[in-house]
Order: structure tokens, then sequence, then C-alpha cells
């Protein structure tokens, strides 16, 4: 691929209609090179999280989209369009389904030989579901969780907690942002350079040290002044975390982001960074001990700053169970983020809700943010959120926003955002959408599932039936995914985008799926027995039967 994808911006349609344009601009909104980690291989995050199974295939989405009619469907098999069928105007105009193997078949070495006989792809959550939106898209989970850490144990501040993390790529690359954001000291340790220079580029992390001895001075001193500062060091993780344990370094939050979940991402110690991809595919077996014998190294040294007294906890990149593979006992003596801090929001029915202006225009977003802070005024956090995202986040790609909603407030919010299309007040529409991480989306026994309450970690039934309603209830495009976020083999989890485009029917749509889409995870904790999930229910009107009666 010689010339660089980006989305085409403004009013004029390049499609037959706005759900297939929105469809179209966010798959090659995803491979725009602001918003990618390397589009050139079509990867669009998360180790090698794919928008199209291989360049034939991306110019046939294209072509496809581009004729497609309102009364049409795409079907898209890892990242390949096989099939165009006809539906009707309520249906998805794209129905996705991206790495899912049959349950003794997902395994990573599998799943690799199938993908280099070209037969499919790792579509990650949102990289194979055109939804990604760069680093904010994480930015705001990251900032709930560091939030709930400090609520936890910080009186409600960070500012003067040292926080020590590891990965600052497409996701992890949130961190900083997110501590500092909470007024806290952030060290982050990558192998790769470039990836601490993208992310000061971004705005998202303050400076670089030279050495590991410069980097602990600047936070020791940040952490001493209660001034918050993020501050990226080069270094293997699984060498560093052990060190400055050794040094007794007086950290408050340990965690960790490097692309674990993948054993042929993360860099072994003793491996050269420009070296790994050739090894890793010329002896994947033993490239996969060597990563797995480091990350039991990395989680030791998280498992000795815990029995020191820290806040440890999994950022939901499976580090853990590879540590154990690579024979460390103890890997699971800390929790995982959605157990500690998340599940009370899923409860409400809340995540991830983000939306992107196909206008191009800044000026949307910044008009759809005043239209939350109007729709939601008591809601002290929220406003919070979104003046910082304002001020703090830079775009990547089409301007786009997160925020966390829950049950009785997404919907508004998209009709609000559809009527604005329809009134002029926004330049072009809108697609709304969400990550996979979300309430009621996803099956992920190490992240989003992990410990439910009546032990139903692992029933991949939910994000089937999330898929299922969402294509009955209108959404432009709906996926279900295997592998996303912990890799192959351990989750299962659905995707749905919107677009409002100003209509009637789109309105109607919108109501019903952002109704629905959450209300799938209020029943879902219901059932798993959380009371605050019957609350919401009662208070909310969500029908579970089983409450019935
Ligand atoms: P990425 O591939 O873009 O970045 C990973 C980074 O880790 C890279 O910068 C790489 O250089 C670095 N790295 C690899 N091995 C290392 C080592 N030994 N020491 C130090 N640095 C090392 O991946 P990403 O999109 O940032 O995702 C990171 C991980 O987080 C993935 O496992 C992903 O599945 C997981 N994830 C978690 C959440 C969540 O909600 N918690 C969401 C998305 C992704």
């Amino acid at each position: 691929m010689t010339q660089p994808i980006r989305a085409a911006r403004g009013s004029q349609l390049t499609t037959r209609g706005w759900q297939q344009e929105g469809a179209l601009r966010m798959l090659m909104n995803n491979l725009d090179p602001e918003v990618a980690e390397r589009p050139d291989d079509l990867v669009v995050y998360g180790g090698t999280g794919k928008a199209a199974r291989d360049w034939p295939s991306y110019h046939a989405l294209v072509r496809t989209l581009t004729d497609l009619r309102e009364d049409e469907t795409m079907l898209v098999q890892s990242g390949r369009p096989v099939g165009v069928m006809r539906t009707h105007e309520w249906a998805p105009r794209v129905l996705l389904a991206n790495s899912n193997l049959v349950g003794d078949w997902a395994t990573w070495p599998e799943f690799r030989r199938l993908e280099q006989l070209g037969l499919t792809m790792y579509g990650q959550m949102t990289a194979g579901s055109w939804i990604y939106i760069g680093t904010q898209g994480i930015l705001q989970g990251t900032y709930e969780t560091f939030s709930a850490v400090a609520a936890k144990r910080f009186n409600s501040t960070l500012a003067g907690t040292l926080t020590l993390t590891a990965g600052c790529g497409g996701m992890g690359g949130a961190q900083p942002l997110a501590v500092t954001m909470n007024g806290g000291v952030c060290l982050i340790v990558d192998v790769d350079r470039t990836r601490l220079d993208r992310r000061v580029h971004d705005r998202y992390l303050d400076e670089v040290a030279d050495s590991l001895d410069d980097a602990v001075a600047r936070v020791l001193a940040a952490k001493r002044d209660r001034r918050a500062l993020s501050v990226g060091v080069v270094g293997n993780a699984a060498e560093v975390f052990p060190e400055l344990l050794t040094r007794g370094v007086e950290i408050d939050i340990v965690t960790d982001q490097t692309s674990a979940h993948d054993p042929l991402a993360y860099l072994p110690v003793g491996v050269d960074l420009a070296e790994a991809r050739d090894y890793a595919a010329a002896k994947p077996a033993e490239f996969t001990d060597r990563a797995r014998a480091s990350m039991a190294k990395h989680v030791e040294a998280m498992v000795g700053f815990l029995d020191a007294g820290a806040e440890v906890f999994d950022y939901g990149n499976s580090i853990r169970g590879e540590a154990q593979l690579g024979g460390y006992q103890r890997a699971f003596d800390f929790p995982g983020f959605v157990p500690a801090y998340i599940r009370p929001l899923f409860c409400e029915g809340k995540g991830p809700f983000r939306w992107a202006a196909l206008s191009g225009d800044p000026a949307d977003i910044a008009a759809t943010d005043r239209a939350i802070l109007e729709l939601f005024p008591e809601n002290e956090s929220l406003a919070r959120w979104i003046k910082l995202a304002g001020e703090r986040v830079a775009f990547q790609g089409l301007p786009a926003r997160i925020c966390w909603l829950g049950q009785g407030e997404r919907d508004k919010a998209g009709v609000r955002f559809n009527d604005m299309v329809a009134s002029g007040e926004l330049s072009a529409p809108v697609v709304i959408g969400r990550d996979h991480l979300d309430t009621g989306s996803v099956a992920s026994p190490y992240r989003e599932t992990e410990g439910m309450a009546d032990g139903s970690d692992a029933i991949a039934d939910w994000p089937l039936l999330n898929a299922l309603v969402n294509t009955a209830s209108g959404a432009s495009w709906v996926s279900i995914h295997h592998g996303g976020g912990v890799g192959i083999g351990r989750s299962i989890h659905a995707g749905q985008v919107c677009v409002a485009d100003g209509t009637a029917l789109a309105g109607q749509k919108i109501e019903r799926v952002l109704t629905n889409d959450p209300a799938m995870g209020v029943i879902r904790h219901v059932d798993a027995g959380y009371d605050s999930a019957r609350e919401v229910a009662d208070r909310t009107g969500v029908r579970v039967p089983m409450t019935e009666g």
C-alpha cells in the first residue's frame, strides 16, 4: 500500500446512503495513519488486531460498501467480504464475524496456522468492527479505573501517589494521561522508544527520561511535590519491575498493559526489539516459552509490590495467565480490574459509549459535548471528564468522543444527536458505537466476567444474544468476535454501531438499539445475582422474566 488511507469528510455521500457511508468512513478511519498502529499491515491496535484480512479484501470491502443498497447487507467473515444478501431497511448494512473458532480448536497455534493460510484474521475488539477511535477510546475507561483506585485507597485523588506500569501502545498509551488527570505521578516502561515518543506527541505522556535513574529521580520529585507528571522510560518490564522492587522505590499502584495477551507480541528478556518479529515468526514455540518465562519474572515483581502493600491489578491483558503458564504459581494473587473496580458500573448498564463526527469537523464534537452536559447536569464526574477531554485529548482521525453512560442515558444521548443532525446543528451525520468491553456484550473469564457472583464467568450465550438483539433492533453494523483483548480461546464478544443520519427512521432505530444494548448488561448482572442491577432494571423498566410473577 503506497497511499495513506483517510476517510472522506463533509456532508457529500460517496456511497448510496449514510448507513453505508458511516461503515465505509469508519473502516477507512480505522486505517488512517493517525489512528492505526501499523496501517501498512492493516493492523489497527492490540498486537495484530486488523480492520481487513488482506489488501484484496480491503479493496473489496470498499467497493462493496460503495455500491451497497439500502435493502442489502454485506457479510464479512474475518475481514473479508463473503456475500451480499437482500434484507430490509431495518436490517444492519453489515454483519461481521471475526476470529471465531470452535472451542477445542481455539488455540493460538491453530489460529496462527489458519491465519497464515489466509483463512482468518485477528479482529481484536474494535479493529475488525470499525469503531476504534484511537487512544481516547480507552482513555475514559482508564480514567474511570484510576478514579476508582483513588476512591478505594487514596481519598479520591492520586495526588502524591506513584503508579508504575508498562506498555505504551495503542491502548496502554492512555495510562499516563489517565493517571495525571487524576492528579497522580506515572512511570511507564516500554521496550520501544517510538511508542513513548508517539504518546509525547499526542500529549498523553509528559516526558521520556534518559535512563532509569533519571526517571526515578523525576517521578519521586513530582510525588513529593504532589505534582501530576508522567515519565516514560525505555526498558523491558521483566527487568525494570524487579529492579525497582529491589531498589525499594516507593510505588503505590502497579499494573501493566504490555501486549501480554499474545506471547508472540511480548518481548522476552534478551531479545532485540528489531529482531523480535522475524524471530517470533521463525520459531514461535521457542519465542512463546521465552516470553512466558519473562512474564513470570514481570508478574513475580508485581506480586512483590503487592506484598509490600501496593494496590496491584491486572489491566486486562492476560498477563497473570501467561505468567502462570511460564511457571509462576502466585500469578493470580492480585485481581483483574473489572471485579476490583468496574463491575458496579456494569450493573448500571454503564460502559464505553462513543461517537465520531463523519463531517471531520471538531466543532461537531464540541456541540455534542455541550449536549451531553445539558442532558446530564447532575453527573459531576461526567462533566469533569467532558471538560478535561475537551482540553487534553488530541483527536486522531475523525473527531470523536467517549464517555461512560448507562441504562436510560445512552438512548437519550443518541436520540439527541440524531435530532442535532436533523436540525443542522451538526454539519453531517455521526456514528454512535461502543467498545466490545461493555456491560452485556462480552464473556471473558480473565477480564470482564472474571469472578461473577454466580460463577458464570465462561458462559458465552450473553454476547451472542447481544449481537442478535442489536441486529433485531436496527443497528447499522453488528459484529461477533473471539479473542479480543485477552487472546484466542479466552473471550467472545459483540459490538454494534448506529449511524445517526438525522432521519426519523434512524431516530427510531437508535432509540431501540441504545435501550436494548445496555439492557443486555443489566439483565446479565440481574441473572448473576447482583442486587444493584436488579434495582436498575426496576427503575428503568427492563423486564427480567425470572424475577416477575
Ligand atoms: P500494543 O501492541 O499497541 O502495545 C503493546 C506495547 O507493549 C508496545 O508498545 C510494546 O513495545 C510493549 N511491550 C511489549 N513487550 C514488552 C516488554 N517485555 N516490556 C515493556 N514493554 C513491552 O497493544 P495495546 O493496544 O496497547 O494493548 C496492550 C494490552 O492491553 C493488550 O494485551 C490488550 O489486549 C490489552 N487491552 C486491555 C484493555 C483494557 O480494557 N484493560 C483494553 C484493550 C486492550
